[in-house]
């Protein structure tokens, strides 16, 4: 069977090589064309010869993704990209600049099996896990629409579509290319995997070379009202999440981000604040508070601005650390698979 050529990483590729009487080289020579030249078709790689060539197109395949459509924000902060997958499913990526920084917000799943009540993702469910090459292209695709004005992906967060923990291999393949220096060459310290909280995944990826920084979804200060906003939280506890968390920050030397969207009269009170910065005590960490965006269907609403600096000065006050993102691109249905749910 034809297997995806942006799955495959660079120890995969020296070890096709081998078995094929090649050189273990070539499987760099082939990277700088894939990801450095950004080369299309085997055909392109010149520097290969022929039969080399006829027998990595026989083996592999190239694009798996379809461009749909790409919108741009009016503040043109975002470009959200739309794409058709093999098997018809959608998917999106989204680009984010801000000053010199170039931030790929990659999706993991088609849906979602968190199903948190404030996003459009989680609405339909689980549909897919994404290969580790539909992961790969997402950002491959940018790139090359980057690099026409001489600008490349600096930055990379696993926020879009799907919960990445559970597509741990194909995500953790993913980000071996990412960081490869024959591939992207993005330092692990620029990439971001945010996760609901999937114990098992948060402390199989401490044990990891990786050491990517790490994003835990709270949106809430307690298990009970936890439960009711991300209905698959209720499989682990918040002190089992906060404990493999901890262990995660202690064996990658890595601070954590506590995600919180903030849910007006739902998450935003002085109360809430109070019992989130008192279950953060002490830890190295930010909070990083996301006013919702609100989703067509979904009854819920963005906090006034006064509550959200209240609640952020309530942080602030206890020793809590905060940075306070508003969600970009609110013209392109920029929170996470809204634009995938419109099709
Ligand atoms: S917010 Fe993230 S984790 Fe929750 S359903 Fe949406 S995509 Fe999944």
């Amino acid at each position: 069977m034809m297997q995806e050529i942006y799955g495959i990483t660079l120890e995969e590729l020296k070890a096709w090589m081998q078995q094929n009487g090649q050189p273990q080289f070539r499987a760099g020579q082939i990277f700088g064309w894939l990801y450095g030249k950004q080369a299309l078709s085997f055909d392109q790689m010149t520097d290969l010869g022929a039969p080399l060539r006829a027998k990595l197109a026989e083996s592999f395949h190239f694009s798996t993704l379809k461009q749909v459509r790409i919108l741009r924000s009016e503040d043109g902060e975002t470009e959200k990209f739309l794409w058709e997958l093999q098997d018809g499913k959608k998917v999106e990526t989204v680009l984010i600049y801000s000053a010199d920084r170039r931030t790929v917000c990659v999706s993991s799943q088609v849906g979602c099996p968190a199903r948190c009540s404030f996003c459009a993702s989680g609405k339909q469910g689980l549909i897919r896990n994404l290969s580790s090459a539909e992961i790969v292209e997402q950002v491959l695709q940018i790139d090359r629409h980057l690099k026409g004005r001489g600008e490349r992906v600096c930055h990379l967060v696993f926020m879009g579509m799907g919960e990445p923990m559970e597509n741990y291999e194909a995500v953790v393949k993913a980000i071996r290319i990412f960081c490869s220096p024959d591939a992207f060459h993005i330092s692990q310290r620029r990439i971001t995997v945010s996760t609901v909280g999937v114990v098992e995944g948060i402390l199989r990826l401490a044990k990891e070379e990786l050491k990517v920084n790490l994003a835990l979804s709270l949106h809430a200060s307690n298990q009970n009202l936890r439960k009711k906003l991300i209905p698959y939280a209720r499989k682990y506890s918040m002190e089992e999440i906060i404990t493999a968390v901890d262990a995660y920050s202690h064996h990658t030397k890595r601070d954590i981000t506590y995600e919180y969207t903030l849910l007006a009269g739902i998450n935003d009170t002085i109360e809430s604040a109070t019992e989130l910065a008192e279950l953060l005590k002490g830890k190295q960490c930010t909070v990083n508070l996301i006013p919702y965006n609100p989703v067509e269907g979904i009854r819920l609403d963005r906090p006034e601005k006064r509550d959200i600096e209240q609640f952020r000065e309530t942080l602030e006050e206890r020793g809590i650390c905060t940075t306070w993102r508003f969600t970009k691109g609110k013209d392109i249905a920029a929170a996470c698979g809204q634009l995938a749910l419109q099709q």
